[in-house]
């Protein structure tokens, strides 16, 4: 072999050694370091909106969610959405900073995430007329922040179809979903959603629609169906059976997964969802134990890291009786981590849904979609 072809070979050797590993190691870490961000400022929360910066989407204030009763905005980097709720106080460690036309977030005032993009929120979430009917409700969970602020109460069944329909003139618009408060009981929530369902389908057939009713009944996950719902989020809320019954004192956790069973029957695999929440005392393992539960019947469930506010706090730490744990990235990553492996095994993906959070993705770390 004559010199030049030796050095060619040498050098295909050490490209393949430390070159394309590299490539390889950093194009990895990139990924797991949008997943860290993405993980940190969820815990965190809030983010600074200096005054100055003019932003090119009205905030959204939330009747149901995480950020309920709030202003937010939904950012978007490296395909993964956040919604932040916005602040004016300079002293929060993260914060917007615009420069030349483009979205930065700082932490600590330095650069953290550059070239975040903000994203229009229709209603409620992305892409999505997501509307909560109502903000009063009968019953009594512990984490529950619906907003008192909301002026929906005052809507009739009629008033929200138009709503829906005017909100489907915009280009954004792609999904409808309908969550509420029970009141002033469930019958009466339930037909309310179901004439909702059936009126905006009359005009825009293709258009999916998901539910997150509470149900008492199978009957009225039939009649949600019928009406033309395609996908369905029924919540068992508490991992961990004793604090469930502390934090849920309405409802009976069996009573939640017999449910979700017959959603299953109605809807279809991968087309109900449930949030599981955590961050509020549970272990590791009951919270794997429960999304294994959960998955194993074909339902694909939504973890929800808790998020702690001066509505819930009390509440929360008056129900457990203890004081509320610190939730790390790691923490959020491992449950992400586990959720997808579970999923995988069962065979079922995120993907599946068109409505809801694990499309929107804006409060969570969505198995495919984040991780
Ligand atoms: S049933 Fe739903 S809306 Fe009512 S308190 Fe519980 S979580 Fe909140
Ligand atoms: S992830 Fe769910 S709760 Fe959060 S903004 Fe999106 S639709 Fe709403």
């Amino acid at each position: 072999m004559n010199t030049k072809n030796t050095w060619k070979k040498y050098r295909g050797e050490l490209y393949q050694k430390y070159f394309r590993k590299n490539i390889i190691e950093v194009f990895v870490t990139d990924k797991i370091d949008s997943v860290r961000a993405k993980a940190e400022l969820m815990i965190n929360n809030k983010i600074y909106i200096p005054i100055d910066i003019k932003l090119p989407y009205p905030m959204d204030r939330s009747m149901a969610g995480p950020g309920s009763g709030s202003l937010s905005i939904a950012l978007t980097f490296d395909n993964k959405n956040i919604k932040l709720v916005t602040s004016r106080n300079q002293n929060e460690s993260y914060s917007l900073q615009k420069e030349n036309g483009k979205f930065h977030i700082l932490k600590d005032k330095k650069i953290f995430l550059e070239n975040v993009e903000m994203t229009p929120i229709l209603f409620h979430a992305p892409r999505q007329a997501f509307i909560n009917l109502d903000s009063r409700c009968i019953y009594n969970c512990a984490f529950c922040n619906l907003s008192k602020r909301g002026f929906f109460h005052e809507y009739d069944a009629e008033k929200f179809v138009k709503l829906i329909l005017k909100a489907s003139n915009r280009s954004d618009f792609q999904a409808v979903a309908l969550t509420s408060g029970v009141y002033p009981d469930n019958t009466k929530t339930i037909k309310k959603m179901c004439y909702i369902i059936k009126n905006v389908k009359e005009k825009l057939p293709d258009i999916p629609i998901g539910v997150e009713p509470c149900i008492s009944n199978k009957k009225e996950i039939l009649l949600l169906k019928k009406a033309g719902a395609e996908e369905i989020k029924i919540n068992l809320q508490i991992p961990d059976k004793d604090l469930f019954g502390k934090i849920c004192p309405d409802f009976r956790y069996n009573d939640i997964l017999n449910i979700l069973g017959e959603a299953v029957e109605l809807f279809g695999k991968g087309k109900v969802t449930s949030n599981i929440i955590y961050g509020v005392g549970e272990s590791d393992r009951s919270v794997i134990k429960a999304i294994e539960k959960l998955a194993k019947m074909g339902v694909v469930p939504t973890l929800r890291m808790i998020r702690i506010n001066e509505l819930n706090k009390k509440k929360l730490e008056e129900a457990t009786s203890d004081k509320l744990p610190n939730i790390s990235v790691d923490r959020v990553l491992k449950i992400a981590h586990e959720h997808k492996k579970i999923l995988e095994k069962c065979g079922l993906t995120t993907q599946t849904f068109e409505t809801m959070c694990h499309k929107c993705g804006c409060c969570d770390i969505v198995p495919f979609w984040d991780v």
